[in-house]
Order: C-alpha cells, then sequence, then structure tokens
C-alpha cells in the first residue's frame, strides 16, 4: 500500500540529484514526503498589512502596555510586501550597517537594518526590487524597523499573483536546499509540479466520517495547503490536518483503554469498611463536596470488576492525602495491601508520620511502613518480613519501592502522588509486581494517580488520555485566601519587619530563594552564606533552620521535622519544599527573587501557607528594576517574569494558573520535555487548538464505544493509520 514506487524525487521536474540529495537531508525522501512538506505560513495579498498599518498597531500596543502588563500578543510576526527605495551603507565606530528604505504607498516609509553578512546582503537586494518582508519589527526614532527579516524577493511573475490576491505558501527553506540552489520561488513550482503529478493520495479518514465532518478529501486537503483558492479552503483544509492528528492519538488513547478494561480484571472491592468509617469518624475536619464525590468515583472503580486508573486532580492544598488515605483503608479492610509512592523521601516520610497519626487517632490497629533509601540492613529485613507476611498493610516508599524486589502481598492499590507523568510503561511495571503478589495473572491493581499542581485541560487529554480523570475543584472551607504581593528590593526592610511581627504573633515562615549557582559545591555555600545572613543579620532572636537539596535525606527530614515541631520559627530553603510539605501553622512565604522562579513553581511554593485557620501571605520580592513599566516590546523575558509575578498577585486559583502558564511556557515545559511521553504534534497546536482537541476526542471516543477493535469493515482504515503511526512508539499497548 505504501508509495515506495514514487521515492525517485530526483526525476521530479526541477529537482535533480544535487537537489533531491539537499530535500532527502531535510526528510523529504518521496515524492510523498515532499507532497507533505507543508508551508510554515502564506504570504496572503489581503493579510499582508502596510506599513503605515503595522506602525499604527504596534503604537497602540505600546501604549496600551504602559498601562497594563498584561499582553501575550506582543513580538507579533509581521508580513509586508513592498519596494526597495534606497540601499545605503553606513559606517559606524566599529560596525557596519545595511539599511534598505522601503515603501509600499502607503504613508510611512520602513527601514531594513543588516548588520552582519553586510557584503553578502548588499549584492543581493537592490533599489527597485519586489520583497515580501516577514519579521518582529519595532519602531525606531518613529520609523517602523526590521532587523534581520526575512526576506523573499517577488519576481515578476509572481507579482502577478499577488494583483489576483492568491495567497502564496512560504516554506522552510534550509541551508542545505538554498546551498542547492533551490529557492523559495522554485519550491513552489516543484511542489505545484508534485501535486499535479502525484495520484496515490491515501485516503485516511473513512468516507462516512469524512462525510460527516464535511472535511475536504485528503487531495483537496492538499492541495488547498499548498496553493488555497481563497481563505476558507485554507482554513478548512488546515482544520481536517489539525484534527487527523488530534484524532488518531485519541483514537490510540481510547484503544488502550479499552484494550485495558477487556483484557484486565480488578479486584473487587466492596465500599462498605468500619477502618474507613472509625478513620472518618475521628477526622479534626469535614470533608468537603468534592473530596466526598472522589471518594465515591473511586469506590465505584474499586466495586466494578475493572482495574481503577484515575488521576485526580486539584489544586494545592485541596486534601488529596485524606482521600488517599481514607480510599487505602477500604482496601485494607477488603484484605488487601496497598501502597503510595512519593517523590521525594520528605514527602515520602511526611505521608508516614501522618498517615500514622490519623490512624492512631482512631485507635486503629494497622500496620504502616515506610521503604526509603539509606535504610539499615536489619531495619529493611525486618520491614520485608511484615511486608511479605502481610501483616504491613500500608506501604509508604519512594521510587525504592517499585525498583527494589519488594515481597509485597496482596498489593491491589497503588497511589502515585505528586506525579506529572504517569505512561502505559511505567504501569505495566507496577501491574507486574502487583499480579506476582496476588499470585493471579490478569488481575490488576488499582491505580490512582494524583498530580502535583493543577494541569491545562488540553494536556490532561494528551499526556493522561486514558486516565479517568476526579477533581477537587474546592478548597477546605476553613481556608482564608492568601494574600499575595509583589514587593520590591527597596521594601526589603520593612517585609522583615512584617515577617517578624507576624512570627511574635507565633506564626512561622518559610523564606525561599533560587539557586543559580553553577556548581552544587557552590550552591551549597551560597545557600549556607544566605541562612547566616537571614539568621545573624536579619532574625537573630529567631531559630532559624535551613533546607536545602545538597542536604541528605534524614538530615532534611531533622530541618523539616523541627520546623513542623516549631522549633524553627524560620525555614530558610531552597525549593526542595516546592512540593507536598504540610505545617498549618506555616503562614508566611516569602521568596526572594521571584522572578526566577516559574508560575508553577511558585505556586507550589505559596500552596506551601494557607494551610491552617491564619491569615496567610505570599511575599515575592523582585528587583527594583521590575517596578518600572516596560518601555519597549522587546524585552520578552521581562514580560514574562512581570507576568508570572502579576498571575500571581491577581488569583490563587491553580487551574487558572495552569493556563497561563502553558501560554508562556508550551506544553513540553509544563510536563518536563523528555519524561512528559507527549507525541509531538506537527501541525496542531495544544494551546491554540483546543476545540479542535475537544472535537477530535468525542469524535474517538464514540468510534471506540461503537468499536472497541476497530475491527468493522469501515474502520479498517482507522486501524491501519494506528499501526502505522504508532505501533513502535511507548504508548502503543496494542491492538486486538
Ligand atoms: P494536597 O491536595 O496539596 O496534597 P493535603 O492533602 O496535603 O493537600 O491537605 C492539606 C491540608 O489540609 C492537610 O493538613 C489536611 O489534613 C487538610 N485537610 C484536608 N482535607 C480537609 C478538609 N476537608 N477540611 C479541612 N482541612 C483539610
Ligand atoms: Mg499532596
Amino acid at each position: 500500500m505504501k508509495n515506495e514506487q514514487i521515492s525517485d524525487l530526483q526525476f521530479l521536474k526541477g529537482v535533480g540529484p544535487r537537489r533531491a540529495k539537499a530535500l532527502n537531508e531535510s526528510g523529504i525522501i518521496t515524492i510523498q514526503d515532499l507532497v507533505y512538506y507543508f508551508p510554515r505560513s502564506y504570504i496572503a495579498r489581503d493579510e499582508a498589512k502596510t506599513i503605515s498599518q503595522i506602525f499604527q498597531e504596534i503604537a497602540n500596543e505600546q501604549r496600551l502596555q504602559s498601562q497594563q502588563i498584561f499582553d501575550f500578543t506582543l513580538r507579533k510576526e509581521y508580513t509586508l510586501i513592498c519596494k526597495i527605495t534606497m540601499k545605503q551603507v553606513r559606517q559606524f565606530s566599529r560596525k557596519k550597517l545595511l539599511q534598505l528604505t522601503i515603501y509600499d504607498g502607503s504613508s510611512r516609509f520602513g527601514k531594513i537594518n543588516f548588520w552582519n553578512r553586510i557584503e553578502f546582503f548588499e549584492k543581493l537586494y537592490q533599489s527597485g526590487q519586489y520583497i515580501v518582508v516577514s519579521g518582529i519589527p519595532e519602531i525606531d526614532y518613529s520609523v517602523l524597523t526590521f532587523t534581520h527579516p526575512e526576506i523573499e524577493i517577488i519576481e515578476p511573475d509572481e507579482m502577478e499573483h499577488f494583483q489576483k490576491g492568491a495567497i502564496l505558501p512560504k516554506y522552510r527553506i534550509t541551508d542545505a536546499m538554498r546551498r542547492a540552489g533551490l529557492t523559495m520561488n522554485q519550491m513552489r513550482s516543484i511542489i505545484r509540479n508534485a501535486i499535479a503529478n502525484f495520484t496515490e493520495f491515501e485516503e485516511t479518514l473513512p468516507t462516512q466520517y469524512r462525510d460527516m465532518l464535511k472535511f475536504p478529501s485528503i487531495y483537496d486537503t492538499i492541495r488547498a495547503l499548498h496553493f488555497p483558492n481563497s481563505p476558507e479552503e485554507l482554513s478548512a483544509a488546515r482544520y481536517r490536518v489539525k484534527f487527523e492528528e488530534f484524532f488518531f492519538y485519541q483514537l490510540l488513547l481510547n484503544l488502550n483503554k479499552k484494550k485495558i478494561q477487556a483484557s484486565e480484571r480488578g479486584v473487587v472491592i466492596p465500599a462498605k469498611s468500619t477502618l474507613a468509617r472509625s478513620l472518618y469518624n475521628t477526622l479534626p475536619f469535614t470533608l468537603t463536596n468534592a473530596q466526598k464525590g472522589v471518594i465515591r468515583e473511586i469506590c465505584d472503580d474499586f466495586a466494578s470488576s475493572r482495574p481503577m486508573n484515575r488521576l485526580l486532580q486539584g489544586d494545592v492544598g485541596s486534601g488529596k492525602t485524606i482521600v488517599a488515605l481514607l480510599t487505602m483503608l477500604i482496601a485494607i479492610d477488603a484484605g488487601y495491601q496497598v501502597a503510595i509512592m512519593a517523590p521525594t523521601e520528605i514527602l515520602a516520610e511526611q505521608h508516614f508520620l501522618s498517615f500514622k497519626k490519623f490512624i492512631e487517632n482512631a485507635s486503629l490497629d494497622i500496620e504502616i511502613v515506610q521503604v526509603v533509601s539509606g535504610q539499615k540492613a536489619s531495619l529493611r529485613r525486618q520491614i520485608f518480613g511484615d511486608i511479605s507476611s502481610g501483616k504491613a498493610k500500608i506501604i509508604v516508599g519512594t521510587h525504592a519501592l517499585f525498583q527494589n524486589d519488594i515481597p509485597f502481598n496482596k498489593l491491589a492499590y497503588v497511589i502515585i502522588d505528586e506525579q506529572h507523568r504517569f505512561g502505559v510503561g511505567q504501569r505495566a511495571e507496577l501491574i507486574e509486581i502487583a499480579r506476582k503478589s496476588l499470585g493471579c495473572e490478569n488481575i490488576s491493581p488499582h491505580i490512582l494517580v494524583m498530580s502535583a499542581t493543577p494541569i491545562p485541560r488540553t494536556l490532561t487529554m494528551t499526556a493522561y488520555g486514558e486516565l479517568d480523570v476526579s477533581i477537587i475543584n474546592e478548597l477546605p472551607k476553613n481556608r482564608k485566601p492568601i494574600l499575595t504581593k509583589v514587593a520590591f528590593d527597596d521594601a526589603r526592610d520593612e517585609i522583615y519587619e512584617f515577617v517578624r511581627s507576624e512570627i511574635k504573633k507565633g506564626r512561622q515562615a518559610y523564606i525561599v530563594y533560587p539557586l543559580v549557582e553553577k556548581s552544587e559545591k557552590l550552591e551549597l555555600k551560597a545557600a549556607t552564606e544566605h541562612f547566616e545572613y537571614i539568621q545573624k543579620e536579619i532574625f537573630p532572636e529567631f531559630a532559624c533552620g535551613l533546607l536545602h537539596g545538597q542536604m541528605f535525606w534524614y538530615e532534611k527530614e531533622e530541618a523539616m521535622q523541627k520546623f513542623a515541631a516549631g522549633q524553627f520559627q524560620i525555614l530558610v530553603a531552597t525549593t526542595v519544599i516546592e512540593v507536598g510539605i504540610d505545617v498549618p501553622n506555616a503562614t508566611i512565604m516569602l521568596i526572594e527573587d521571584a522572578e526566577r522562579f516559574g508560575l508553577s513553581q511558585l505556586h507550589q511554593l505559596r500552596g506551601r501557607v494557607g494551610r491552617g485557620d491564619e491569615q496567610s501571605y505570599c511575599i515575592l520580592l523582585t528587583k527594583d528594576k521590575f517596578k518600572n513599566k516596560l518601555k519597549n516590546a522587546d524585552d520578552s523575558e521581562r514580560l514574562a517574569a512581570l507576568v508570572r509575578l502579576r498571575t500571581m498577585e491577581q488569583t490563587t486559583n491553580g487551574f487558572e494558573i495552569a493556563e497561563v502558564d502553558l501560554k508562556l511556557r508550551g506544553p513540553g515545559d509544563i510536563l518536563g520535555k523528555r519524561q512528559s511521553g507527549l507525541p509531538e504534534f506537527k501541525y496542531a497546536d495544544l494551546v491554540e487548538d483546543r476545540e479542535i482537541l475537544e472535537a477530535a476526542r468525542t469524535f474517538a471516543a464514540n468510534i471506540i464505544a461503537d468499536d472497541p477493535n476497530l475491527s468493522k469493515p469501515e474502520n479498517r482504515v482507522l486501524k491501519y493509520q494506528i499501526e502505522q503511526k504508532f505501533t513502535s512508539s511507548e504508548n502503543y499497548y496494542g491492538i486486538a
């Protein structure tokens, strides 16, 4: 079915061996590849703006910006069609500048500056040429100015297309292509020719679905992507490729999910539990409705005969841990062992201690053990003994839980806390461990993944698309909203005074600062110095503790415990405390050099306070220079920093913060590039194309609900496409 025979790219009109080689280097091997080499952008007469329009827009934006700091539309790329009216080389003391003056008939002139490769550009561009300029301009002495923009010289015959209002494709031309003499113009005609002669367009969607979705045929889609006759045609074609890209991935996720449901059985656990009931009755608070709702969802999964695969999302401090504990007790009551994995040793320790406390308060007789690295061999032996005999019911630990050969005994429920990614691969490992302990081949444990902070919905749907999702969207009632304030260096003394007055009232404070040193040794030094400065110079009357990443886990634990016990009033820390730490009496989070932290980091840090009944404060201390509003649009890093800080001031809602973060950083950075397991979307964008994703997801789910193995004849094309696309991917669970 594949079009191997058409791999002879070099015989295509206008290509030849040299250019074919250059194309090969960019991954264009076959004519099919060439046809699928979609434009990066387009030049449309209608969309191109005039110099005076662009000037006006930028001037307006700058005015808006001086009034309000939020603006994501900055650094926009513009395209304009103009004529070179003058060429000038100017000599500065040390540098030369090549300057083109451009004009397009509107009320202003513009300029293009070149600081590098001047001789090359000087030869290339001549007065009188028509050019298409794309780039991010700025206003320089009241003249719209581009610096090293992308420029394309338009040939006279192409000018005709423009007169007729055509939309011309712009392709990515690599250096290799350029060296082989492939200009944009030639790419266009080669591709135009290829499309006209290529006959083997494989339809990727069944006709009936294409009709339902009102999609153009694959041929029309591809043709319109390269040479659209109208903006409408182009957007229909773009919609189809984006939709398809999301759709096939969603189809895969749904297939995986169905496969799990069909081939694996879950341990049936009845919801009735006296253990959970007794603990519930002794809780010092009442559960929020959202917490109760999630517990109900988990119980429904337990009682069904299929394994739970659930993601629990809740804002920082929304009380996920108690949900974990109560549901663990339900499983224990049914005679099973449960395990919870935390990302760090401090957190594992904290869970261990807090579970113990809850259990003792309820006078329950349940053994809970901890598996972390660095435990003495004799202690390990005893713990392992209790695990294997089934005496130990709750096993708390770090990754070590699933790496060491721990002799679990009837492990039926596994919780993964503060996790950002949980893929098919990790699940498979867990299942194997649990099965061994259950002595049963096709039974799978119930798995609950708890996320560290809210994740934007588009990411949840892709990175966690196989999981059912539960959301805790309300904070416990006793919480007062944390007051957040951005402050500048010049207010430092005042702020330390404020911290002092709060501590005198009996509260505790975190003082966090970023580590920017290149080496661990320097980091250690910086951490220690800062700690001494705070302890000796600023707060000599209080006991300060230090917590940083270079400490041994038991040292960290000791510092945490002393802080939790009130022996330290202040904990000077690096981001080690970022995740999960729970000390309700701490009401101040002072973050120094706050502009250096990411948004979700700031949100996590702030989540360390506001956990008790008292009013809490988050102070984001930053440099004086951030006080000044931005004057020009090009300082995007500073702008992003300001957006982060002001967002923190304006909202405490983690779900809202997550959306802003997604816009600022993009999906890969949020989930962590490598371990995110996010597929690379070539055409679709998780920020921009959310609605398309929703539509594709629903469509895919409906198909799988109707035909779980894609075995109906009309779905054969889909099955084939999935196999083509994903067989070698780590997310592939196989089609039955
Ligand atoms: P997270 O969801 O960030 O993991 P935790 O589970 O650590 O949050 O809960 C934060 C704090 O809130 C803990 O001290 C916990 O005991 C407490 N808590 C949990 N649920 C409630 C509730 N319904 N009412 C009051 N406090 C609660
Ligand atoms: Mg937590």
